[in-house]
């Protein structure tokens, strides 16, 4: 069940109506299934994302010598605040918590790795469409369509990079990965967008990798036992799994290695995608920011 199909449904006006439609459908399948999950269902974030906030926002420089935690940060933020095109990115991560709430694709949910990975490969193929129509017109001159592209191309990235950062927050791949390496830096970040960590991906799940059960995702692919999202997910310092510390990690929390790694998988993404495509830093400048784990459907 799903409420919406497609990976760009983004009109700012059908909103209301979704919600209401989505908010019915989600209790339906709940008692359909039967499951002993009496919560109900969190709500749906705020329609607009809020201002950027440099001071918290990771900020990426792809073409530059020093592409991370470079010096010049001034400069970078007097260029991100209004960047429309980070303000696209931006948006789209922030939207995938309401308009593709209930899609475990979407989120890494209901154990559904291969189908995640899948709409982030179709996503950067999005990408790539928007890039190839956009330099089309860029060669005819026509800007403001290129701008249009552009944009879109910029979206599809932040829904492939939103679903990149739930791949730690909501899964065990922080609790597997602690029992086997000794610092957190050790840990390898995976790129679910390349082949040969997809391939890894798999084998992890044979070897015990899920991701949180959530009644109101569709597929639910999780073999029975596994845990709900509410106590897997660590999407916030005050989840019941997310503030657990790990000693043999300086006692940080779960949370704080899920965005550790989140973080970094995210800047290797824009990294992978501006290298990929120059039209998106001749489009929007050098610089881009995103928040991780920004906005998590109220749970
Ligand atoms: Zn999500």
């Amino acid at each position: 069940m799903r409420c919406l199909s497609g990976t760009s449904a983004r009109s700012i006006y059908t909103f209301p109506l979704v919600g209401v439609m989505c908010a019915s459908l989600s209790l339906l399948g709940s008692s359909i299934d039967g499951h002993a999950e009496s919560r109900p269902k969190p709500a749906v974030p705020p329609p607009v994302a809020p201002s950027l906030d440099v001071d918290v926002a990771t900020v990426v420089c792809p073409s530059c010598d020093q592409k991370f935690e470079f010096p010049g940060h001034e400069e970078a933020n007097a260029n991100l605040v209004g960047n429309k095109y980070v303000q696209e990115l931006r948006q789209a991560m922030y939207w995938q918590d309401s308009y593709h709430q209930f899609e475990s694709k979407a989120h890494f949910d209901n154990c559904a790795f291969g189908e995640s990975i899948q709409y982030i490969a179709e996503l950067l193929k999005e990408v790539n469409t928007h890039v190839a129509s956009a330099q089309g017109d860029i060669d005819n001159g026509r800007d403001d369509a290129a701008e249009g592209y552009a944009k879109k191309a910029f979206f599809s990235l932040g829904q492939a990079l939103h679903a990149t950062q739930d791949l730690y927050a909501h899964s065990n791949y922080v609790e597997l990965m602690s029992r086997k390496y000794k610092k957190v830096v050790e840990i390898p970040i995976l790129h679910p967008w390349e082949p040969q960590h997809v391939k890894k991906i798999g084998e992890l799940k044979k070897t015990g990798l899920v991701s949180g059960y959530v009644f109101w995702g569709f597929p639910q692919t999780c073999p029975k036992g596994v845990p709900s999202h509410a106590n897997l997910a660590k999407d916030s310092p005050t989840m019941k799994s997310g503030k657990l510390v790990i000693p043999h990690f300086e006692n940080l929390t779960r949370y704080k290695v899920a965005l550790f790694l989140a973080r970094e998988a995210s800047k290797d993404l824009i990294v992978y995608a501006f290298e990929r495509w120059p039209l998106l830093e001749r489009m929007s400048g050098k610089y881009v920011a995103f928040e991780i784990f920004q906005e998590r459907r109220g749970i």
